[in-house]
Protein backbone atom coordinates (compact mmCIF):
# COMPACT_ATOMS: atom_id res chain seq x y z
CA UNK A 1 0.00 0.00 0.00
CA UNK A 2 1.38 3.12 -0.84
CA UNK A 3 0.44 5.36 2.55
CA UNK A 4 2.19 8.30 1.84
CA UNK A 5 -0.50 8.64 -1.27
CA UNK A 6 -3.32 8.92 1.78
CA UNK A 7 -5.43 11.47 1.39
CA UNK A 8 -6.24 13.92 4.15
CA UNK A 9 -9.94 14.20 3.38
CA UNK A 10 -12.41 15.88 5.89
CA UNK A 11 -13.51 12.49 8.05
CA UNK A 12 -9.78 11.31 8.37
CA UNK A 13 -8.86 14.67 9.78
CA UNK A 14 -11.60 14.62 12.27
CA UNK A 15 -10.81 11.38 13.68
CA UNK A 16 -7.26 12.71 14.32
CA UNK A 17 -8.35 15.22 16.00
CA UNK A 18 -11.09 14.16 17.99
CA UNK A 19 -7.82 11.95 18.72
CA UNK A 20 -5.70 14.55 19.56
CA UNK A 21 -7.96 16.21 22.09
CA UNK A 22 -8.63 13.01 23.67
CA UNK A 23 -5.37 11.86 24.55
CA UNK A 24 -2.59 15.12 23.97
CA UNK A 25 -3.69 16.90 27.61
CA UNK A 26 -2.34 14.65 29.59
CA UNK A 27 -2.06 10.53 29.31
CA UNK A 28 0.65 8.72 31.05
CA UNK A 29 0.73 5.51 29.14
CA UNK A 30 2.79 2.53 29.34
CA UNK A 31 3.48 -0.51 27.02
CA UNK A 32 5.73 -3.57 27.13
CA UNK A 33 5.89 -7.40 25.79
CA UNK A 34 4.75 -10.06 27.76
CA UNK A 35 7.53 -10.08 30.01
CA UNK A 36 7.15 -6.58 30.83
CA UNK A 37 4.82 -6.39 33.86
CA UNK A 38 7.36 -5.34 36.56
CA UNK A 39 8.78 -3.08 33.82
CA UNK A 40 5.22 -1.21 32.89
CA UNK A 41 4.00 -0.46 37.06
CA UNK A 42 7.30 0.43 37.77
CA UNK A 43 7.28 3.12 34.57
CA UNK A 44 3.93 4.49 36.11
CA UNK A 45 4.75 4.79 39.24
CA UNK A 46 7.91 6.86 38.63
CA UNK A 47 5.53 9.01 35.57
CA UNK A 48 2.89 9.30 38.10
CA UNK A 49 5.01 10.38 40.83
CA UNK A 50 6.10 13.33 38.72
CA UNK A 51 9.36 11.23 37.59
CA UNK A 52 11.32 11.71 34.49
CA UNK A 53 10.58 9.87 31.56
CA UNK A 54 14.37 8.22 31.07
CA UNK A 55 14.18 7.49 34.49
CA UNK A 56 10.59 5.42 33.62
CA UNK A 57 12.34 3.49 31.05
CA UNK A 58 15.45 2.37 32.62
CA UNK A 59 14.04 1.54 35.89
CA UNK A 60 10.92 -0.25 34.31
CA UNK A 61 13.59 -2.76 32.62
CA UNK A 62 15.91 -2.85 34.94
CA UNK A 63 13.58 -4.91 36.84
CA UNK A 64 13.37 -7.18 34.34
CA UNK A 65 16.73 -7.60 34.03
CA UNK A 66 17.43 -8.27 37.29
CA UNK A 67 15.21 -10.61 37.68
CA UNK A 68 17.08 -14.61 37.12
CA UNK A 69 13.00 -16.32 36.35
CA UNK A 70 13.10 -13.85 32.70
CA UNK A 71 15.44 -16.08 31.17
CA UNK A 72 15.56 -14.17 28.24
CA UNK A 73 16.97 -10.89 29.79
CA UNK A 74 19.86 -9.57 31.59
CA UNK A 75 20.87 -11.66 34.72
CA UNK A 76 20.11 -15.51 34.06
CA UNK A 77 19.66 -14.86 30.22
CA UNK A 78 20.50 -17.46 27.63
CA UNK A 79 24.01 -18.21 27.16
CA UNK A 80 25.30 -18.40 23.59
CA UNK A 81 27.05 -22.13 21.56
CA UNK A 82 30.07 -21.72 23.96
CA UNK A 83 27.68 -21.29 26.91
CA UNK A 84 28.78 -17.39 27.96
CA UNK A 85 25.50 -14.66 28.31
CA UNK A 86 26.19 -11.81 26.02
CA UNK A 87 23.51 -9.19 26.87
CA UNK A 88 22.03 -6.30 24.20
CA UNK A 89 20.02 -3.01 24.70
CA UNK A 90 19.23 0.42 23.62
CA UNK A 91 17.33 3.25 24.89
CA UNK A 92 15.87 6.04 22.97
CA UNK A 93 14.60 9.72 24.01
CA UNK A 94 11.88 10.77 21.31
CA UNK A 95 11.90 14.09 22.23
CA UNK A 96 15.27 15.00 21.08
CA UNK A 97 16.20 11.68 19.20
CA UNK A 98 18.93 10.50 21.48
CA UNK A 99 19.85 6.87 22.01
CA UNK A 100 22.48 5.04 23.22
CA UNK A 101 22.94 1.44 22.43
CA UNK A 102 25.69 -1.76 23.86
CA UNK A 103 25.39 -4.98 22.70
CA UNK A 104 28.08 -8.11 24.16
CA UNK A 105 27.34 -7.36 27.45
CA UNK A 106 28.97 -10.19 29.39
CA UNK A 107 30.29 -9.10 32.97
CA UNK A 108 27.06 -6.54 34.18
CA UNK A 109 23.51 -7.45 34.21
CA UNK A 110 21.76 -3.80 33.59
CA UNK A 111 23.12 -3.01 30.05
CA UNK A 112 19.84 -0.87 29.94
CA UNK A 113 21.70 1.71 32.06
CA UNK A 114 25.16 1.22 30.44
CA UNK A 115 23.26 2.34 27.22
CA UNK A 116 21.75 5.42 28.68
CA UNK A 117 24.99 6.04 29.93
CA UNK A 118 26.48 5.85 26.60
CA UNK A 119 23.40 8.13 25.49
CA UNK A 120 24.45 10.57 27.64
CA UNK A 121 28.23 10.43 28.64
CA UNK A 122 29.74 9.48 25.67
CA UNK A 123 29.95 10.94 21.81
CA UNK A 124 28.84 7.81 20.59
CA UNK A 125 25.45 5.55 20.38
CA UNK A 126 26.46 1.86 20.24
CA UNK A 127 29.37 0.41 21.83
CA UNK A 128 30.18 -3.55 21.96
CA UNK A 129 31.65 -6.02 23.10
CA UNK A 130 35.21 -5.82 25.38
CA UNK A 131 34.46 -1.41 24.66
CA UNK A 132 31.43 -1.87 26.15
CA UNK A 133 32.21 -3.85 29.02
CA UNK A 134 35.45 -1.55 30.02
CA UNK A 135 33.13 1.48 29.85
CA UNK A 136 30.97 -0.27 31.99
CA UNK A 137 33.29 -1.01 34.45
CA UNK A 138 34.76 3.03 34.05
CA UNK A 139 31.23 4.36 34.68
CA UNK A 140 31.38 2.22 38.39
CA UNK A 141 28.87 -0.40 37.41
CA UNK A 142 29.01 -3.83 39.37
CA UNK A 143 30.59 -6.99 37.68
CA UNK A 144 28.33 -9.72 37.99
CA UNK A 145 28.61 -13.78 36.61
CA UNK A 146 25.44 -13.42 34.81
CA UNK A 147 25.27 -17.50 34.25
CA UNK A 148 23.22 -18.22 37.29
CA UNK A 149 23.36 -22.20 38.00
CA UNK A 150 20.05 -22.60 35.90
CA UNK A 151 21.20 -21.11 33.12
CA UNK A 152 24.37 -23.23 32.85
CA UNK A 153 21.94 -26.36 33.83
CA UNK A 154 20.26 -25.22 31.03
CA UNK A 155 23.29 -24.73 28.42
CA UNK A 156 24.19 -27.83 29.40
CA UNK A 157 20.89 -29.34 28.77
CA UNK A 158 20.91 -28.35 25.40
CA UNK A 159 24.11 -29.38 24.11
CA UNK A 160 24.01 -32.85 25.38
CA UNK A 161 26.07 -35.58 23.76
CA UNK A 162 26.55 -32.83 20.82
CA UNK A 163 28.71 -29.91 22.58
CA UNK A 164 31.75 -31.17 20.20
CA UNK A 165 29.35 -30.63 17.55
CA UNK A 166 28.69 -27.32 18.30
CA UNK A 167 31.71 -26.32 19.01
CA UNK A 168 33.16 -27.85 15.67
CA UNK A 169 30.13 -25.98 14.24
CA UNK A 170 31.03 -22.63 15.61
CA UNK A 171 34.51 -22.63 13.73
CA UNK A 172 32.35 -23.66 10.63
CA UNK A 173 28.79 -22.79 10.84
CA UNK A 174 27.22 -24.57 8.07
CA UNK A 175 25.61 -27.98 6.66
CA UNK A 176 24.42 -29.78 9.74
CA UNK A 177 24.61 -26.95 12.29
CA UNK A 178 22.11 -24.85 10.12
CA UNK A 179 20.33 -27.74 10.24
CA UNK A 180 19.79 -28.31 13.41
CA UNK A 181 19.90 -24.52 14.66
CA UNK A 182 17.13 -24.21 11.84
CA UNK A 183 14.60 -26.82 13.45
CA UNK A 184 15.80 -25.70 17.17
CA UNK A 185 14.97 -22.28 16.32
CA UNK A 186 11.24 -23.82 14.76
CA UNK A 187 10.64 -26.11 17.62
CA UNK A 188 11.63 -24.00 21.15
CA UNK A 189 9.28 -20.91 21.57
CA UNK A 190 11.92 -20.53 24.59
CA UNK A 191 15.16 -20.34 22.79
CA UNK A 192 14.43 -16.07 22.59
CA UNK A 193 13.20 -13.16 23.91
CA UNK A 194 13.27 -9.70 24.65
CA UNK A 195 11.79 -6.96 26.94
CA UNK A 196 10.39 -3.57 24.81
CA UNK A 197 8.72 -1.10 27.06
CA UNK A 198 7.85 2.41 25.68
CA UNK A 199 6.56 4.99 27.72
CA UNK A 200 4.50 8.22 27.04
CA UNK A 201 4.64 11.22 29.63
CA UNK A 202 2.26 13.56 30.50
CA UNK A 203 3.65 16.17 27.98
CA UNK A 204 3.55 13.98 25.35
CA UNK A 205 7.14 13.02 25.35
CA UNK A 206 7.82 9.45 23.98
CA UNK A 207 10.68 6.94 25.29
CA UNK A 208 11.99 3.07 24.45
CA UNK A 209 13.98 0.59 26.17
CA UNK A 210 14.59 -2.77 25.07
CA UNK A 211 16.87 -5.61 26.58
CA UNK A 212 17.82 -9.27 25.41
CA UNK A 213 20.14 -11.85 26.08
CA UNK A 214 19.06 -12.38 22.13
CA UNK A 215 18.74 -16.12 21.04
CA UNK A 216 19.99 -18.71 22.92
CA UNK A 217 22.95 -20.90 21.63
CA UNK A 218 24.03 -18.11 19.05
CA UNK A 219 26.97 -17.53 17.94
CA UNK A 220 29.15 -15.48 20.33
CA UNK A 221 29.51 -12.17 18.87
CA UNK A 222 26.23 -12.34 17.13
CA UNK A 223 23.95 -9.10 17.58
CA UNK A 224 19.79 -8.94 17.08
CA UNK A 225 17.84 -6.04 16.91
CA UNK A 226 17.52 -4.95 20.21
CA UNK A 227 20.68 -2.35 20.04
CA UNK A 228 20.02 -1.50 16.35
CA UNK A 229 18.04 1.68 16.35
CA UNK A 230 15.34 2.00 13.73
CA UNK A 231 15.57 -2.17 14.13
CA UNK A 232 14.44 -3.39 17.31
CA UNK A 233 13.97 0.55 18.59
CA UNK A 234 12.74 3.51 17.51
CA UNK A 235 11.15 6.54 19.44
CA UNK A 236 10.30 10.06 17.57
CA UNK A 237 7.35 11.96 19.98
CA UNK A 238 6.34 13.59 16.53
CA UNK A 239 5.46 10.28 15.20
CA UNK A 240 5.70 7.40 17.30
CA UNK A 241 7.71 4.78 18.89
CA UNK A 242 7.89 1.10 18.34
CA UNK A 243 10.08 -1.56 20.03
CA UNK A 244 10.32 -5.57 18.65
CA UNK A 245 10.70 -9.12 20.02
CA UNK A 246 11.53 -12.05 17.64
CA UNK A 247 14.54 -12.91 15.77
CA UNK A 248 16.18 -10.26 15.16
CA UNK A 249 18.13 -11.16 11.86
CA UNK A 250 14.20 -10.67 10.34
CA UNK A 251 13.63 -7.29 11.84
CA UNK A 252 17.49 -5.50 10.79
CA UNK A 253 16.36 -6.28 7.35
CA UNK A 254 13.69 -3.82 7.50
CA UNK A 255 14.56 -1.66 9.98
CA UNK A 256 10.96 -2.57 11.47
CA UNK A 257 10.70 -0.57 14.34
CA UNK A 258 11.48 2.93 11.84
CA UNK A 259 9.62 1.86 9.28
CA UNK A 260 6.08 1.45 11.74
CA UNK A 261 7.41 4.59 13.39
CA UNK A 262 7.59 6.25 9.76
CA UNK A 263 4.52 5.08 8.43
CA UNK A 264 2.70 6.69 11.83
CA UNK A 265 4.04 9.97 10.94
CA UNK A 266 1.92 9.73 7.57
CA UNK A 267 -0.40 9.58 9.51
CA UNK A 268 -0.75 5.75 9.25
CA UNK A 269 -3.03 4.53 12.26
CA UNK A 270 -1.14 2.78 14.87
CA UNK A 271 -2.68 -0.49 14.57
CA UNK A 272 -2.50 -0.39 10.73
CA UNK A 273 1.33 0.59 10.86
CA UNK A 274 2.16 -2.64 13.06
CA UNK A 275 0.23 -4.84 10.57
CA UNK A 276 2.29 -3.44 7.77
CA UNK A 277 5.56 -4.31 9.22
CA UNK A 278 4.66 -7.70 9.99
CA UNK A 279 3.83 -7.84 6.39
CA UNK A 280 6.89 -6.84 5.93
CA UNK A 281 8.66 -9.24 7.53
CA UNK A 282 6.44 -12.27 6.46
CA UNK A 283 7.05 -11.32 2.45
CA UNK A 284 11.26 -11.80 3.13
CA UNK A 285 10.25 -15.51 3.11
CA UNK A 286 12.89 -16.31 4.95
CA UNK A 287 13.95 -20.12 4.80
CA UNK A 288 14.99 -20.18 8.48
CA UNK A 289 11.86 -18.86 9.10
CA UNK A 290 11.29 -17.07 12.88
CA UNK A 291 8.83 -14.85 14.65
CA UNK A 292 8.49 -11.27 14.82
CA UNK A 293 5.87 -9.05 16.81
CA UNK A 294 5.80 -5.18 16.80
CA UNK A 295 4.80 -3.16 19.94
CA UNK A 296 3.92 0.61 18.76
CA UNK A 297 2.26 3.79 20.38
CA UNK A 298 1.47 6.67 18.57
CA UNK A 299 2.22 10.44 19.26
CA UNK A 300 -1.47 10.97 20.74
CA UNK A 301 -0.89 7.14 22.99
CA UNK A 302 -3.04 4.97 20.59
CA UNK A 303 -0.96 1.48 20.75
CA UNK A 304 -1.17 -1.52 19.31
CA UNK A 305 0.73 -4.98 18.75
CA UNK A 306 1.00 -7.29 15.79
CA UNK A 307 2.80 -10.73 15.45
CA UNK A 308 3.85 -13.68 12.97
CA UNK A 309 2.05 -15.89 15.52
CA UNK A 310 -1.23 -16.20 16.86
CA UNK A 311 -2.50 -16.00 20.71
CA UNK A 312 0.64 -12.95 21.29
CA UNK A 313 -0.11 -10.52 23.84
CA UNK A 314 1.16 -7.09 25.37
CA UNK A 315 0.91 -5.03 28.58
CA UNK A 316 -0.96 -2.03 28.76
CA UNK A 317 -1.11 0.37 31.82
CA UNK A 318 -2.26 4.14 31.45
CA UNK A 319 -3.07 6.67 34.93
CA UNK A 320 -6.07 5.68 34.51
CA UNK A 321 -5.69 1.96 35.98
CA UNK A 322 -4.25 0.51 38.91
CA UNK A 323 -2.25 -2.31 37.07
CA UNK A 324 -1.35 -3.52 33.35
CA UNK A 325 -3.79 -5.39 31.76
CA UNK A 326 -3.71 -7.26 28.50
CA UNK A 327 -4.07 -6.54 24.84
CA UNK A 328 -3.97 -8.74 22.05
CA UNK A 329 -1.16 -8.10 19.23
CA UNK A 330 -2.72 -9.12 15.98
CA UNK A 331 -1.76 -12.04 14.06
CA UNK A 332 -0.78 -11.51 10.29
CA UNK A 333 -0.26 -13.76 7.42
CA UNK A 334 0.89 -13.13 4.34
N1 LIG B 1 15.04 -9.86 19.16
C1 LIG B 1 15.96 -10.60 19.99
C2 LIG B 1 17.20 -10.84 19.20
O1 LIG B 1 17.11 -11.17 18.02
C3 LIG B 1 15.44 -11.90 20.48
C4 LIG B 1 13.97 -11.97 20.80
O2 LIG B 1 13.32 -10.99 21.00
O3 LIG B 1 13.42 -13.08 20.87
O4 LIG B 1 18.26 -10.77 19.76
Amino acid sequence: MDYSARKFDNAYLSTEIVLIFKRVVSMIVAIASRNGDKAVREALRILKGGGDLLDAVEKGVRLVEDDPADTTVGYGGLPNLLGEVELDASIMDGATLRTGAVAGIKHFKNPISIARRVMEQTPHVLLIGEGADRFAKLQGFEETNLLTPEAKKRYEDMVTGKAQLYSEAYRKIHGELLEWYKKYIESKSDSHGTVNLIVRDSEGNLAVGVSTSGTALKMPGRIGDSPIIGAGNYADKTAGAAACTGRGELSIRICLAKHVVDLMRQRVPVQEACIDGIRKILQLNDPLGGGMNVLAMSRTGETAGASTAAEVFYLYQDEKLSEPVRKTSLQVRV
